[in-house]
């Protein structure tokens, strides 16, 4: 396992260099290494001793706690094995190759806005993740195969549960909005912000908020991301705006979110598969809690509001903390997901959710995929897309082969809810700290609670073990109704 996890690590860190550093020449021969890296990992993993070796370990585990790093090591690396050798090599290598070529097809459909362009290659894909889903195996529903991927043990029955939860409180909440989107304005968040100086501001506040530097960096990319080697080597990546001051600054937040996470797992756990995050939607409601939680609050500009006046003294000379306050926070229907705010994200979700889980069990052709986007974009947003690229083209994931993973974000949402609640209730100091710009108490409550385990537990234990509570909507419809309606009156 621990080879397995060098070699892994070895393709990351390739791929980490890809985004960030590499000439564009050297693409070609670069993924033909991940490639190569990625096959032995995979190789070593799946081979038939493994099996054996597995065996034998559970036997020699059996007596020891369900909690035991061992006893998690064998049953995590059960289950992943298990799915790993369920899909045959030819598939494996077909998925790949379709979906690199899906993302070339893609990026020209979007640069012409033409969905026709698109739509053969992406029923292909469609298919090809039908035939993924056989081999994976479902109990209910073809597409819980493919959730489970990035959401071990989630299910649409619960997510058709939670989403509708979540509907009934957000719709109408967005509707009542729009009635009122003039009362808060964000110009002053769309001035000249030099780039070095928001560099500078936000290193500082993901240090302040407990991002050890000496196991980490920033560097820039097209897309964020964060990605990790160990424990000791995270790395975390955001793009500028020069005009837009929250694109970097909450990025940079966000992105600080999923490294702390990574750097919290337990070192005893390094070079397995369990030093990791839980689930995606663990990971995002690490990320959403520092961005969203912490980062929006009043609380948190309450310390770092003088910071920023002094970072950028001429462009806020007028502006007060409130307002400043309400600018970051301005909700407004939009037509793009990523740059949604907090209310409005989730409804962009759904519909993808509810499009991709009809296009794999056959309800929904793909000849009909845009109109049944523009539709839900005017029943849940009430605005409708000018064209395909500000519509059903503007994510990649389809085109990678990502079909069950968009859930995970609106499940990042809720959990990070749910666990803050419990955090300042085992520790109510929390908000005067973060008003202090103290957030050792809250990063190590979430290290003791959440972060050390790794990928020990399943999404839903974890929850559950944390914070005595099933996966609900009702802490982030309520949390959403709180902050936005004083907001908006
Ligand atoms: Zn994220």
């Amino acid at each position: 396992m621990a080879e397995v996890s060098d070699l892994k690590a070895a393709a990351a860190l390739l791929s980490w260099d890809q985004q960030t550093y590499m000439p564009s020449g050297g693409a070609a021969a670069r993924a033909e290494q991940i490639a190569t890296l990625e096959k032995l990992a995979h190789g070593r993993f799946v081979s038939e001793e493994v099996d054996s070796w597995l065996e034998d370990a559970a036997s020699e585990t059996r007596a020891l706690s369900y909690d035991s790093d061992d006893a998690s090591l064998v049953r995590l690396t059960r289950r992943d094995y298990d799915k790993a050798r369920s899909i045959p090599p030819s598939l494996v290598e077909e998925l790949a190759r379709r979906t690199s070529l899906g993302m070339e097809v893609w990026v020209k459909a979007r640069g012409r806005s033409d969905f026709g362009l698109f739509r053969s290659t992406l029923q292909t894909l469609v298919d090809l993740q039908r035939e993924l889903a056989d081999c994976l195996g479902y109990r209910e529903r073809r597409y819980d195969a493919l959730l489970d991927q990035y959401e071990p043990g989630m299910r649409s029955a619960e997510l058709d549960r939670l989403f509708a939860d979540l509907k009934g409180g957000l719709v109408p909440l967005v509707q009542d909005i729009s009635q009122k989107l003039e009362s808060v304005q964000d110009e002053v968040l769309r001035q000249s912000f030099p780039i070095e100086k928001q560099t500078t501001f936000g290193l500082e506040m993901a240090q302040e908020m407990g991002f050890d530097f000496t196991g980490g960096r920033q560097d820039q990319s097209v897309h964020p991301f964060c990605t990790s080697f160990s424990n000791r080597d995270v790395r975390i990546t955001t793009r500028f705006d020069e005009r837009f001051l929250p694109s970097a600054l909450f990025g940079t937040l966000h992105e600080t979110g999923h490294a702390l996470y990574e750097q919290g797992v337990s070192p005893a756990l390094e070079r397995t598969p369990l030093s990791s995050g839980t689930s995606l939607g663990i990971h995002e409601s690490q990320s959403r809690l520092w961005e969203n939680l912490v980062g929006r609050s009043r609380g948190f500009w309450k310390f770092a509001y003088p910071r920023l006046q002094r970072t950028f003294p001429r462009q806020l000379a007028g502006c007060s903390p409130e307002a400043f306050y309400r600018a970051i926070n301005r909700v407004e229907p939009s037509l793009i997901r990523v740059e949604a705010d907090e209310v409005t994200y989730n409804l962009h979700i759904m519909l993808r959710y509810e499009l991709e889980a009809q296009l794999v069990e056959d309800s929904l052709p793909v000849a009909d995929l845009p109109e049944a986007w523009n539709g839900k974009m005017r029943d849940y947003l009430g605005i409708t897309p000018p064209n395909d690229a500000l519509g059903v083209l503007q994510d990649v994931h389809w085109s990678h082969g990502l079909f069950g993973y968009f859930p995970t974000y609106s499940l990042g949402n809720l959990i990070s809810v749910q666990l803050y609640d419990r955090a300042r209730r085992e520790v109510p100091s929390i908000p005067e700290d973060i008003e202090r710009g103290e957030f050792s108490p809250l990063l190590s409550w979430l290290r003791e609670s959440v972060h050390r385990h790794g990928r020990k537990f399943m999404p839903a234990e974890l929850v559950h073990r944390v914070t005595g509570e099933e996966l609900r909507a009702e802490p982030f419809v309520s949390y959403l109704k709180a902050k936005y309606g004083e907001i908006y009156s």
